[in-house]
């Protein structure tokens, strides 16, 4: 017997209608013709479930922006104000909460300073009580809030939603997902910020159209995630992505992983703020000298800003955080093929400076013509993607499709 005709037909039934919501939801406005073509249903097929859809409320039929001879094909969009995620970012500095639309468009941000001398337990509490609050709130206005995303920083089991390390914050198996259930009463998700990043990029932002891709967050850390047919790639151990912490100098600076030179040391926001404060006290001349009476007191603004007004020794230092980061994206291409790269995190304050150069490095680094024509894209969800990402596990997880088998 065939696989395909041992699949239980009401099981295919809730394929295809998933498989029409999540369309509309990744492309709407999109009409019924253009679905059918996309997902090669039947048009009958998928105007039965667009009815049924309407009928439910998870989508809405909008007003033709166009007017055509004939039949007027009709935008169909998701009807995002059905119901509302929580967006929970922790970050190594602070905690920001979000509440979205099913589009992720933000409705209310909050943010809270992390103290690092409390129990990480108690955070997650007190993060768990003000969702309480907001949660009561919209309850009030009969508005139904879907479940928490949580993206955070470190080593995250998400079968337990336990964060096993987070370096930056000294934490060590965290179990998020269960406190913040057993508060709230929502589920909830829990994933490092590189693959809720990743998600939020095949969502909303510049993978929208591509199943292949890799996306590289630099900030405080530099992390990837791998998204491989639509989904993240997740390996075993919870270490896939950790590109920050491949060697690629060996005689490097010591790393918070205990290793010596790894590609952090050489392109995270502290490495950058360390080479910059140490080409100043060498001597070295640039405009940050003149902003502080202490360049203990540089910020990494400050050299984003001087990069891109030509500050020579910023922009150097810059060349050289490109290259490194070129090696590692090459890294990268050479083992998964990706059809792009995105670039996320603070780091794309200065995309125009550093994109042409990490590009420069794959041409000579990685094998294969097309390959190295890999071409790296900056993110343009800017500092919103974390909260963003953390919100798109909850919608990755309401949109996602049924297994068949
Ligand atoms: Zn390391």
């Amino acid at each position: 017997m065939k696989q395909s005709s041992r699949i239980n037909v009401n099981l295919m039934k809730d394929y295809n209608k998933q498989l029409v919501l999540r369309t509309i939801q990744k492309y709407g406005p999109i009409s019924r013709a253009e679905i059918a073509n996309r997902i090669e249903l039947s048009k009958p097929s998928v105007s039965e479930i667009v009815s049924i859809l309407i009928e439910e409320e998870w989508i809405n039929e909008k007003v033709p922006k166009v007017k055509v001879r004939g039949r007027q094909p009709i935008p169909l969009e998701i009807n995002k104000h059905k119901k509302l995620i929580i967006g929970l970012e922790i970050g190594a500095y602070s905690n920001k909460i979000v509440v979205t639309n099913l589009k992720a468009n933000i409705l209310e941000e909050i943010e809270i300073e992390i103290s690092h001398e409390k129990n990480p337990i108690h955070i997650i509490e007190d993060l768990g009580s003000r969702i309480n609050q907001i949660v009561s709130q919209y309850k009030q206005s009969n508005i139904d809030v879907l479940g928490i995303g949580v993206g955070m920083h470190g080593l995250v089991d998400t079968d337990t939603g336990k964060n096993i390390f987070a370096p930056n914050l000294g934490w060590r198996n965290v179990e998020i997902k269960s406190i913040l259930e057993k508060l709230t009463g929502l589920q909830v998700l829990v994933d490092n910020d590189c693959n809720s990043s990743a998600l939020a990029e095949m969502w909303f932002g510049q993978g929208k159209d591509e199943n292949n891709f890799i996306t590289v967050l630099v900030d405080y850390g530099v992390g990837a995630s791998v998204i491989n047919e639509g989904k993240i790639f997740k390996g075993s151990h919870y270490v896939t992505g950790q590109i920050g912490h491949v060697t690629i100098d060996s005689d490097g600076a010591l790393c918070s992983c205990g290793n010596y030179g790894c590609l952090e040391t050489k392109t995270s926001e502290t490495a950058i703020l360390r080479s910059v404060k140490r080409n100043l006290k060498l001597g070295g001349m640039s405009t940050l000298q003149t902003l502080y009476s202490d360049i203990d007191n540089i910020t990494i603004d400050d050299f984003y800003e001087a990069v891109n007004a030509g500050d020579e020794l910023s922009l150097s230092i810059a060349r050289d955080v490109a290259r490194n980061l070129g090696a590692g994206f090459s890294i990268l291409i050479n083992l998964f093929g990706p059809k792009f790269i995105i670039l996320g995190g603070s780091l794309t304050k200065i995309s125009d400076v550093i994109l042409p150069i990490i590009s420069d490095v794959i041409q000579l680094k990685v094998l294969g013509e097309d390959a190295k024509e890999t071409p790296i894209k900056s993110s343009v969800l800017g500092r919103n993607l974390y909260t963003i990402g953390a919100a798109s596990l909850i919608v990755e997880d309401i949109f996602t499709l049924p297994k068949l088998n």
